[in-house]
Order: structure tokens, then C-alpha cells, then sequence
């Protein structure tokens, strides 16, 4: 039987980035042993307290269908945190509870695209972005951010996109702080990237995930700018900043108007999440700032590991890491694409970490290194890493 142009085109006929990720799991199965840092994964598991309140919550009965937008203690929750955070008021009929940013992001852009319309996104991308636009119907064009602009769009580049796209543009992706590159966004930034969604009419959907894992600087969500609440679809989730990757729990912020929609869309898709995660959710939010901090902390320490190591040689540089859990090494100088490189260092040292190419072309030539495992480990798979950069760029020659 045909399957669906939707389906079979999500990936664009193209590879999904993720094959030397399934290639290192393959190794690892088959009892090599590969040091992994390739998805953004903690080296920890969901907290016991966040698995007490799940437990509990399971048991007193909460398995039967919860309310398909999330329950009303949950959904208010994640509104005082909102407008906590932003300063921009924010009720729970402005939060639409959904499994995972995952889901949110195709979710929002389900709300702001008609089929066969384009939606813009940023390259370098998180690798599912792409697929995630085409998956909800839309053309998806990328925005190239690039190295001399901190990863950072330009205002004429988003316009140009435009310009270009032959048809209409409903949407401008963004991430900040930012997979794969560690950017994160300042309100200048910010400002000039509203103003062409106000100019050009674009809904701006702002995945914010990692939003709890700034470095230097400071997180601003473009819905706290003036004018901007009502074109802002803000993605969030648990997964990250609560060490919940398999809970698949999110959010997305938004006019009133479109949350009832969405709900709608909700209601036709997954209908809900299962109300004991959505109790441990709960739960997690109200252990507060303190227990964030604990979890990004071991990011934190990282980064300067990371640092440190890049900053004692002159082979390899690092994309400053203002956020998120990565590092973005930039391996030009050995000669070798983002691919070959990652390729060499999984065959030869058995480390595991993710081309550049896998998040588009802008990231070309780069790396990107999960700060997931323990630091000492961490501290010696780059030191290898390093080493065998240093060792290809001499035999490159001058
Ligand atoms: N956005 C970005 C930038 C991500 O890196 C990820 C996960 N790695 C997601 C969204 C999705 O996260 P989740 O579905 O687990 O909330």
C-alpha cells in the first residue's frame, strides 16, 4: 500500500543525522565499548522524590484519562512559573500541557502553518527540527546563523529567506540558549528577530528547553518583548532542566485563543498525558530553583572542563558555550568534514559524539560533544578527541 507524501517525506528522502548515533549504539550491543556523548541525555536518573510523588499518584488512582490540557494544578503552576520568569502575565488558559517539546514544537507549528506553507527555522538546527516542520505539513526553509555572528540570525538573512520562499511564510523557529551551538540570544537580539515576525506578519514559535542552563548571560523569552505575547508560541519542558527525558512532559505558552485550538488538536492526538506524570510533574516544578540548579550544576563544572582542555591547544576552537549541554568544537583545521571526523574518532578511540553536519550546513566542520558522562571520563575522551585533531592537522600539514 502507498504510504503517505506526509510520512515518507518527513525526512526529505535524506538521512535523519542520527546515523553514527545508531551506528555507536550498534557497537555498544554488540559489546564494544564506546564512550558516548552524543544525545543531550544526564548521566542521572529522574530524582526518587519526582518517582515517590509518580508512585504515589499512580496509586491514590490517578491512571484513569486526566484533563486532555493538562490538570488544573499543573497548568497553574506552570503559569506562575511562566510569568514568574517572563513578567509577562500568563494564566493557565495560556498553557497548553503536552508530551514532551517534542510534541510542542509540532504541535505549534500544527497551529501557525497552513499545509504547503513555509515555516522557517535556524541552521545549525537540533536535528529533529526539519522533519518536525514537514511532519506538521509545512515547507521547512532554514535561516543560516553563522560562526562570525555567534550562531546568531541576522535580521537580513530571515528577510531574504522570505523574500525567497515563493510563497507564503507563517512561522521563524528559534532556539536560545541554543542546541547545538550554546547561544543564547540577548534582548538585542531578540528585538531585531521580533521585529521582522511584526514586519512580516510570522508567528515567532521560541523553543526554550533549555532555559534553565545559561551560562553567561541571561535567558529572555521574545514573548516578555513588547508586542510579541501575541505572535509567541513558547515551547518548554521537564526533560531537561529536571532531569525527566522519559517522562515526556511540556508545555506550550500561548494567545488564549490559540491554546483552545490546540487543545483541540490535543484532544484528536494524544489526548492527554497520564495524570500520575503529570502529579510527579507537578511534583518536580515545586521542588524549585535549588533543585534546577543541582541538575544543570554538573553541566556547569563540564563546560569548564571543556574549557579549559580546548583552551590549552591551537588545533581545535570552541564555540563560546553561553548555555545548553554542549560543546560545538569547531575541527576545521584538520582538514576532515564534521562526518569524517566523528567517524575517525568513533573507529579509532571509541568516543561517540555527533557531526556538525547532522545539525545542517552552518555547523559544518564542527563537532558537538554531550557533557554527559562523568567528568573525569568526560575530561579524558576529550583530551583523546584533542589529540587526535592535533594528530590529523599535522599530517595535513601547514
Ligand atoms: N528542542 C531541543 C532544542 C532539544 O534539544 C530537544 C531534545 N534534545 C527537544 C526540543 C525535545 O525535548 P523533549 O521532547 O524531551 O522535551
Amino acid at each position: 500500500m502507498e504510504l503517505s507524501h506526509r510520512i515518507t517525506r518527513i525526512n526529505d528522502g535524506g538521512s535523519d543525522g542520527w546515523d553514527l548515533f545508531r551506528k555507536a549504539r550498534r557497537m555498544i550491543a554488540s559489546g564494544v565499548p564506546v564512550v558516548e556523548l552524543t544525545i543531550g541525555e544526564h548521566d542521572i536518573r529522574t530524582d526518587p522524590r519526582i518517582l515517590d510523588a509518580m508512585d504515589r499518584a499512580a496509586r491514590g488512582g490517578h491512571t484513569g484519562y486526566a484533563a486532555v490540557a493538562g490538570t488544573d494544578a499543573l497548568r497553574a503552576e506552570i503559569a506562575h512559573r511562566v510569568a514568574a520568569q517572563s513578567g509577562v502575565a500568563t494564566t493557565p488558559e495560556n498553557v497548553l500541557v503536552v508530551p514532551g517539546g517534542q510534541a510542542g514544537l509540532f504541535m505549534a507549528h500544527m497551529a501557525a502553518c497552513e499545509p504547503g506553507d513555509a515555516a522557517l527555522y535556524v541552521d545549525p538546527y537540533y536535528a529533529t527540527y526539519p522533519g518536525t516542520l514537514r511532519a506538521a505539513g509545512a515547507r521547512a526553509i532554514a535561516v543560516a546563523a553563522r560562526p562570525e555572528h555567534g550562531f546568531v540570525p541576522q535580521a537580513g538573512d530571515i528577510e531574504a529567506a522570505i523574500d525567497a520562499a515563493g510563497g507564503p511564510v507563517r512561522s521563524l523557529l528559534i532556539n536560545s540558549p541554543n542546541n547545538p551551538t550554546g547561544a543564547v540570544y540577548d534582548r538585542a537580539a531578540l528585538e531585531r528577530i521580533g521585529a521582522v515576525c511584526e514586519r512580516r506578519d510570522l508567528w515567532l514559535i521560541s523553543d526554550e528547553v533549555y532555559e534553565g542552563q545559561v551560562w553567561e548571560g541571561a535567558h529572555l523569552s521574545p514573548r516578555a518583548l513588547p508586542g510579541l505575547a501575541q505572535r509567541s508560541l513558547v515551547v518548554g519542558s521537564m526533560s531537561k532542566g529536571h532531569a525527566m527525558t522519559g517522562s515526556r512532559v511540556g508545555w506550550i505558552i500561548g494567545p488564549a485563543e490559540a491554546i483552545v485550538a490546540l487543545e483541540d488538536l490535543a484532544t484528536n492526538m494524544t489526548y492527554g498525558l497520564p495524570g500520575f506524570i503529570q502529579d510527579a510533574a507537578l511534583h518536580a516544578l515545586r521542588l524549585g530553583p535549588v533543585f534546577e540548579a543541582e541538575i544543570a550544576a554538573p553541566f556547569r563544572r563540564r563546560r569548564e572542563i571543556a574549557r579549559r582542555l580546548v583552551a590549552a591547544q591551537e588545533v581545535v576552537r570552541a564555540v563560546p558555550m553561553q548555555g545548553a549541554m554542549y560543546a560545538l568544537l569547531d575541527i576545521r583545521a584538520t582538514g576532515l568534514s564534521g562526518e569524517a571526523f566523528a567517524e575517525a574518532l568513533l573507529e579509532r578511540e571509541r568516543i561517540a559524539v555527533m557531526p556538525g553536519e547532522s545539525f545542517g550546513q552552518a555547523a559544518r566542520g564542527h563537532v558537538r560533544v554531550a557533557l554527559t558522562v562523568e567528568d573525569a571520563r568526560l575530561e579524558a575522551a576529550l583530551a583523546r578527541l584533542l589529540a587526535l585533531a592535533g594528530e590529523l592537522a599535522e599530517k595535513r600539514g601547514p
